[in-house]
């Protein structure tokens, strides 16, 4: 007989990370730095009302003396998460060589905007997530045009079945007083030339926390299907990007915020 975590799993398969007339929020900090840490703002997503936690284990930073994550023991904590909390959790694939892994710890699958144009990881990420009924997320390149996006996320789509939904995180301009420069306009763009969804994450464009409120108040107005945001329970203390990441109290008028604006464009906030 099949047990109930099993049963559990495979329902949770099944719910879609973009819905009809809903705008997924995805949260959750960087970086997993602890069970502690993972469990307390797992607990304010589930509170609010979220289904989708974010949380990174391999983390692909700039400087290699940063952070590198807390890898498989991060992926055990997703794991233990989605048990404890029914929360789908997406987290970061940086190398073929773990796609196996990660695709046996979690819901959803992220490829960053540093391997956006990685082929053959491209390529592993598709196979085995239609294989095993998982999700994909696909960042944009911070140096890549809309098209080259466009064209590197058919070395998953031409996989098979899987959800896919792109990411805008923020592009390289000379612009500096943010960390990048969100392309919103890439929502109406991807929304003229493909039939997937695109999401956004406001946190790693701007690089700030008291600007991702508003960009994400813009994103949903632009007609996004989505958000992906960093949240953190101590973000003065996070080991990843504390500074562009909401506290729980910013984490909360977020979503009070967005079901404003949702709501003028007829739309809910899950
Ligand atoms: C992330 O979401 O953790 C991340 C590293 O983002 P990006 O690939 O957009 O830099
Ligand atoms: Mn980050």
């Amino acid at each position: 007989m099949e047990d109930k975590k099993e049963k559990q799993k495979k329902a949770s398969n099944n719910i879609k990370l973009i819905k009809d007339g809903y705008i997924t929020v995805i949260a959750g900090p960087c970086a997993i730095e602890s069970w502690d840490q993972l469990d307390a703002i797992a607990k304010v997503v589930k509170d609010l009302g979220l289904s989708f936690l974010r949380g990174g284990a391999y983390k692909p930073r700039t400087s290699p003396y940063s952070f590198q994550g807390l890898k498989e023991e991060g992926l055990k904590y997703l794991k233990e998460i989605n048990a404890k909390y029914g929360l789908m959790t997406v987290t970061e694939i940086t190398d073929t060589e773990h796609v196996d892994i990660v695709a046996d710890s979690v819901d959803v699958l992220q490829i960053g905007t540093r391997n956006m144009s990685n082929f053959s990881l491209l390529e592993k990420v598709g196979r085995v997530a239609n294989e095993r009924n998982k999700k994909v997320i696909l960042k944009r390149g911070w140096a890549s045009s809309i098209k080259e996006w466009l064209l590197a996320v058919e070395y998953i789509t031409s996989r098979g079945n899987t959800e896919v939904v792109l990411c805008e995180r923020g592009i390289r301009t000379f612009e500096t007083d943010t960390r990048f420069t969100l392309d919103l306009s890439a929502v109406p763009v991807i929304k003229k030339l493909s039939k997937l969804p695109i999401i956004i994450d406001p946190s790693h464009a701007v690089g700030q926390s008291d600007l991702v409120i508003p960009m994400s108040r813009a994103a949903v107005a632009v007609g996004a299907d989505g958000l992906i945001v960093e949240a953190h329970h101590n973000p003065s203390k996070a080991l990843c990007d504390g500074q562009q990441s909401l506290n729980v109290k910013e984490l909360i008028e977020l979503i009070r915020q967005l079901k404003n604006v949702a709501g003028v464009i007829g739309k809910k906030i899950r």
